[in-house]
């Protein structure tokens, strides 16, 4: 951990190394920003630094025993709160795990593994709707144990949107009554869904979207074998996400844009008896998820051949297809791609849907014919 494994976020590095190097700890934060941008890294790199033995300007050390166990969060200082199911027969005032079958435990167990492991992958455990209000009861006890550990404790709350009214009102009364020592760290991604007055009691931390060359080294950097044309691409299809880039990262995503340009030149080339077949067998047992990546594939590489036509050989994304792109781009005219885009864009749209997805490709393969002219 430490901030050098947190990706880009200069500005929020510089203000929570400014608090610490000055003092001025807030005792609580709210970090909120999109999905995927580090906010729960940057939360695990700060606790690491609220309780390194050897911190320097304002950075963990990364090796004292402080260090390595909150990176495996495993520190006593360290609480992390998340989103669990409602055991059977749960009271108000329990322990938020004691009720909770084998089979949630090690589910639970197997997250927080993965999470000590890639900070930016999400916990989610089965039926796991709510932040309960035995989980935010839980703070307070954890607060006034008698201190096992010196240093910070540090109370993680991720996700914290989906703290149910129970428990954001019983935050609110420890948000109210601040103890030393103690600094809650907030996370969210749907910052308005958290009460006002919480909201009031957090020192604000923004997380802004992850730039693309930031996405694309952070790939490079954690997965040595990763094709540097497939990274080029999640860091474009990723929205700004890291944690979503590294779901893309498992699949083949080349393989995939070879199929849905297959699809193109079929639509583009043959009559519809033939390519509504295509389509079917296209879709096959496809995922929604997988059809609108292949469309975003798609829509990259139409945006690519605008670029070759224009020159601008810089923005191609698809660099390994310039042959294939500009072979495209001598058979149809370029000038009508912009529409073409759009139609798939708005395909894209109604996959996310609930809408038949025969019917959706069908009709973007009949704009397609319609707005591509021939040259
Ligand atoms: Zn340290």
């Amino acid at each position: 951990m430490s901030w050098k494994s947190v990706l880009g976020q200069e500005r929020v590095k510089t203000i929570l190394k400014r608090s610490f190097t000055t003092n001025k700890t807030a005792h609580a934060y709210l970090f909120y920003g999109a999905e995927g941008t580090g906010k729960d890294a940057a939360a695990i790199a700060f606790a690491q630094l609220l309780n390194c033995e050897n911190p320097v300007e304002g950075d963990a050390c990364d090796t004292c025993s402080h260090c390595k166990r909150i990176a495996a969060l495993q520190h006593p200082n360290l609480k992390l709160i998340v989103p669990l199911p409602v055991g059977k027969g749960e009271k108000e005032g329990d322990d938020p795990f004691r009720t909770l079958d084998q089979k949630t435990i090690t589910e639970y167990h197997q997250a927080i593994e993965e999470k000590a492991h890639n900070p930016y992958s999400r916990i989610t455990i089965t039926r796991a709707n709510t932040i309960k209000i035995n989980s935010i009861r839980d703070i307070r006890r954890t607060m006034h144990l008698a201190r096992a550990e010196r240093g910070t404790k540090i109370i993680l709350i991720s996700e914290a949107d989906k703290m149910n009214p129970s428990a954001a009102n019983s935050l609110l009364k420890t948000l109210e009554e601040p103890a030393p020592n103690t600094v809650l760290l907030l996370t969210t991604a749907h910052r308005d869904a958290l009460l006002p007055t919480i909201i009031s009691r957090c020192q604000l931390v923004r997380f802004e979207l992850l730039r693309e060359d930031e996405i694309r080294n952070g790939l490079l950097a954690q997965q040595k074998d990763l094709d540097e044309q497939q990274a080029i691409i999640i860091s474009k299809m990723a929205n700004g996400s890291f944690s979503r880039a590294q779901e893309l990262t498992g699949t083949d995503l080349i393989a995939q844009r070879e199929e849905v340009i297959d699809l193109l030149r079929n639509i583009l080339a043959r009559s519809p008896a033939v390519w509504m077949k295509e389509i079917e067998a296209f879709l096959g047992p496809k995922e929604r998820y997988h059809v609108a990546r292949s469309l975003m594939l798609l829509n990259l590489w139409l945006r690519d051949s605008m670029m070759i036509e224009n020159d601008n050989n810089d923005a191609i994304i698809n660099l390994d297809q310039q042959d294939s792109l500009t072979k495209f781009t001598t058979h149809f005219d370029t000038a009508t791609l912009p529409a073409v885009i759009n139609a798939t864009e708005q395909a894209i749209a109604l996959v996310e849907k609930n809408i038949y997805l025969s019917l959706i490709l069908i009709n973007l393969a009949f704009d397609i014919r319609r707005l591509i002219a021939r040259r």
